[in-house]
């Protein structure tokens, strides 16, 4: 259905059935000229808004409207995941243009939804418009933290253990593949929860026979995984929230830029230096197995790629013993040092590390 067949106002309409269902703190939804929501007064309000621009941040002749909706969440719900912070309620504004159907738009709000339902976070409001170039996603998330566990930037001390969640250099792999060509195919293109995602099991990449390009016709290795980490990222509530609570982290952060460039607002806002270890960086077995089809090492798509959405953060070493006995899945990199400089040190040898991630205005990568 064409989008003037149904109009702002329709869409709205749809878009609130689409999306039922809201704890008692939503006293008004969408709806009225603004929400009206309860908050936990002992806490600390949490806002975060991140735009998702076509051609920018997404290419639709490679991500579909369900992925699209998806990542738009978990952006933000990475956002404050990174603060310890528990997402409540979110708010989503589209700029939509000519040729963009009802249809996508709801698939758009089926991914959005399964993202918020996984972690009971309350579509409340937005803003619908006619986009003259381009699909426009912004999208608000409200969270809430404990006033004296939230974390921030600002923290790390020298001496401190660097940890990540996770694997990193993931996602930049994959939209390298989904770029060369590379499709995810599951049953259906029906859609999977974070929970059932599980190894990309049912999904298997193609070569595109029309834009593949030489290696990627011959891309038979299911590492889809890759992919889905571009497409479908999940954001780290859980863990930001065990570390949170733990007690034991200094500083945090989501990486949403390259590890080099986020380690580096750390070091800014913290005003400390860091060694990471390149032999200790962790790498999953789909980014080593499709060495052979990516341009570069794992290790640049690590340091620069940005968009894995996994928490780095900064361990105190009073608190080592404790934060290693609650078993939170992640990876200690390296320390945080005295001064302002990062160093790499890769087989012995230490090379200054410069931020090289993501930067909208230095045409470098892809991120928030
Ligand atoms: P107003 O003109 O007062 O801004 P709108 O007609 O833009 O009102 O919006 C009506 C209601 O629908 C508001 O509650 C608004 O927050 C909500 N809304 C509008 N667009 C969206 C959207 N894309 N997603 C969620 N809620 C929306
Ligand atoms: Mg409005």
């Amino acid at each position: 259905m064409k989008m003037s067949e149904l109009g702002e106002f329709g869409l709205i309409r749809k878009i609130k059935q689409q999306s039922k269902g809201r704890s008692p703190s939503t006293l008004i939804g969408i709806g009225d000229d603004a929400a009206a929501l309860s908050l936990s007064p002992s806490k600390k309000l949490l806002a975060t808004t991140d735009m998702l621009l076509e051609g920018v941040h997404f290419d639709l002749s490679y991500t579909d409207f369900y992925s699209l909706g998806w990542k738009a969440a978990a952006v933000n719900l990475s956002d404050i995941a990174a603060m310890g912070g528990v997402p409540r309620f979110c708010l989503t504004a589209l700029g939509i243009p000519a040729g963009i159907s009802v249809e996508q738009i709801k698939e758009f709000y089926k991914g959005f939804n399964t993202l918020c339902r996984k972690y009971n976070v309350d579509l409340v409001g937005g803003d619908t418009c006619r986009s003259e170039r381009g699909l426009v996603i912004s999208v608000t998330v409200l969270g809430e933290v404990e006033k004296k566990k939230m974390l921030t930037r600002a923290g790390a001390q020298p001496g401190d253990l660097v940890f990540v969640t996770g694997t990193l250099g993931d996602s930049a792999a994959g939209m390298e593949l989904l770029t060369a060509g590379a499709r995810v195919q599951g049953p259906g293109s029906r859609v999977q929860g974070p929970g059932s995602r599980g190894k990309g099991a049912g999904f298997r990449v193609r070569g595109s026979g029309a834009r593949g390009e030489g290696h990627v016709s011959e891309l038979r290795t299911p590492n889809s995984a890759l992919l889905l980490k571009h497409l479908r990222p999940v954001p780290r509530i859980e863990s930001g929230r065990k570390i949170a609570l733990s007690g034991c982290a200094t500083s945090m952060i989501d990486i949403s830029d390259g590890l080099s460039s986020d380690l580096g607002h750390i070091c800014e806002e913290s005003r400390v230096g860091a060694e990471i270890c390149v032999d200790q960086i962790p790498f999953s077995k789909d980014i080593r197995k499709a060495a052979d089809h990516l341009k570069t090492i794992p290790l640049h798509y690590a340091l620069s790629g940005g968009e894995d959405y996994e928490l780095l953060f900064t361990i105190s070493p009073s608190k080592l013993k404790k934060y290693l006995s609650l078993k939170i899945v992640s990876t200690s990199i390296g320390s945080i040092i005295a001064g302002n400089t990062m160093v790499l040190i890769n087989n012995g040898k230490r090379t200054v590390l410069k931020p090289k991630g993501f930067n909208h205005f230095s045409g470098q990568g892809r991120g928030q």
